[in-house]
């Protein structure tokens, strides 16, 4: 979980975005402190956490910023996508309906972001499979058609939230060494 004395190579912003309630800050909690609460209250005021990891043999400080609650008002800024280098776009695979804003978010993210920006597609809350709403297989089709990276998640189980992070950690790194 990082050392402090270390020196940092890399500083990479991350943000989270989709709806409200789909696991955003319980994804973030769970990456940098390895945490996790089933009643989290909605998240006031901007915030980010950070983690620093070892790739490829360099330090990355993992920047990651969280929606705080804005996405409910439609009014995430320009200066949350600013300088970001990934993006964790966010679905529950139990409500349809957050994944069917989805595009809404992609468009948003493209709007305001660096062209070159990093995606992961996620869905989240895997542990609830049996009252799964979107099909593995839609979110796949949807993801390989936009050229995403993509992967399920169980924060609750800390199922594939190192993974994800990973995903998108390396590719930024790939792409600016
Ligand atoms: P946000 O609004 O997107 O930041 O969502 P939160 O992280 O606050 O999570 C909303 C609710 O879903 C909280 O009650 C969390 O405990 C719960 N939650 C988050 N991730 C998971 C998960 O992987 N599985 C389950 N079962 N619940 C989750
Ligand atoms: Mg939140």
């Amino acid at each position: 979980y990082g050392d402090a004395s270390q020196k940092i190579d890399y500083v990479f912003k991350v943000v989270l975005i989709g709806d409200s309630a789909v696991g955003k800050s319980q994804i973030l909690s769970r990456f940098a402190r390895n945490e996790f609460s089933l009643d989290s209250k909605a998240t006031i005021g901007v915030e980010f956490q950070t983690r620093t990891l070892v790739i490829q043999h360099k330090s990355v400080k993992a920047q990651i910023w969280d929606t705080a609650g804005q996405e409910r008002y439609r009014a995430v800024t320009s200066a949350y996508y600013r300088g970001a280098v990934g993006a964790m776009l966010v679905y529950d695979i139990t409500k349809r309906q957050t994944f069917d804003h989805i595009p809404r978010w992609l468009e948003e993210l493209r709007a305001h972001a660096d062209k070159n920006i990093v995606i992961i597609l996620i869905g989240n809350k895997t542990d609830l499979e049996d009252q799964r709403a979107v099909p593995t297989e839609d979110a796949k089709e949807f993801a390989e058609k936009e050229g995403l990276f993509f992967l399920e998640t169980s924060a609750l189980e800390a199922t594939n939230v190192e993974e994800a992070f990973l995903t998108v950690l390396t590719e930024i790194f790939n792409i600016v060494n």
